[in-house]
């Protein structure tokens, strides 16, 4: 492969842009040139690097705040409290195994949203601060939850944020497919962070199946980028971690009700309003479930428990979403 370490990450750090050929693209991990396309969704080219794994968009071009706040996924972001309601986040949990306040308490989480993280890894004994750009998630943050250091800002506003550095541990879940410069993110990240600090990223892995029933999700503009854990892996050892661990978590019944229940239940209130709506394209807000969904939700997660151990026993039950964890070696900084 090109050179993945020392060139590119100096191109970042003096903020040079690789420059794409006429015919294809580079990659925006490797730098290599990618010049046959996987798909198009509109205006965007979605491309294969063979070199690095990564999947990604054309133009890396992140579509802003409005757009998140129609798009149907974040309609949780409407009624903060009913996470409480939900079971047991599998990257939060993860994350703080492999993360303990013991060995550094000061933790940033990058695009917290309304603080779900945040909260949780505060009653595991650590100092949190949280940045997300939807300034309404991060008023629900402030609260809801009652978090003090929580702000609203893009990834870049991060270094001019006076006393938010010599970070123990940084995360940013499900949050690097949305950007459009990951690599020089996570560069931004390893200078935060202190000698020996981690970082604790999550991804959509590329192969996982919600996609099936619910394509929009994983195409641009909503994600730019979807990754395979080569590609985590050159990302963090080109941004200059080492340490590098990548996990899978298993695909689950509930991953697939997730993405299915929006764009059904959207189709129904469609077709009882008025049948002709059907050919409109697109996400627009969505229904809130009922307090009775609320109430059937846990016994609902435990009748499907032996399902997903059946659904795990085999290939269909592959990762939906990758964690790579990496370390700020002690030298180097
Ligand atoms: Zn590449």
């Amino acid at each position: 492969m090109p050179d993945a370490g020392g060139t590119r990450l100096k191109m970042i750090l003096t903020g040079q842009q690789p420059q794409p050929s006429v015919s294809g693209a580079l990659c925006p991990l490797c730098e290599a040139e990618v010049p046959h396309q996987v798909t198009s969704r509109g205006q965007f080219r979605v491309l294969f690097c063979s070199n690095c794994q990564l999947q990604f968009s054309s133009p890396m071009e992140n579509p802003g705040a409005d757009f998140y706040q129609e798009f149907y996924l974040y309609a949780d972001r409407d009624d903060a409290h009913r996470a409480s309601g939900r079971g047991p986040d599998w990257r939060f949990q993860t994350c703080l195994k492999l993360c303990r306040a013991d060995a550094g308490p000061k933790l940033l989480d990058i695009g917290c949203a309304d603080g779900e993280f945040l909260a949780l890894a505060r009653t595991q004994g650590f100092d949190v601060f949280g940045i997300d750009f939807d300034e309404r998630a991060v008023q629900k943050a402030r609260r809801l939850r009652q978090l003090e250091h929580v702000m609203t800002g893009p990834c870049e506003s991060l270094k001019c944020i006076e006393g938010w550095t010599e970070f123990d541990v940084i995360t940013l879940f499900d949050v690097l497919e949305h950007l459009s410069s990951p690599l020089g993110t996570i560069v931004t990240v390893r200078e935060l962070l202190k000698p020996g600090g981690k970082v604790c990223i999550t991804v959509p892995r590329l192969d996982r199946y919600p996609r099936v029933f619910d394509e929009a999700a994983d195409f641009p503009p909503h994600h730019l980028t979807l990754w395979t854990a080569h590609a985590l892996a050159v990302m963090l050892r080109t941004a200059g971690f080492d340490e590098v661990r990548i996990m899978e978590k298993p695909l689950l019944l509930q991953d697939l009700w997730k993405h299915l229940k929006w764009p059904t239940l959207r189709y129904i209130r469609k077709l009882k309003a008025n049948p002709r709506d059907l050919i409109e394209s697109g996400h627009s807000s969505s229904p809130k479930p009922s307090r009775v969904a609320g109430l059937v939700k846990k016994p609902l997660r435990m009748s499907l428990q032996p399902l997903n151990w059946v659904l795990q026993a085999g290939s269909l039950g592959r990762g939906h979403t990758l964690l790579a964890l990496g370390t700020k070696p002690f030298s180097g900084s």
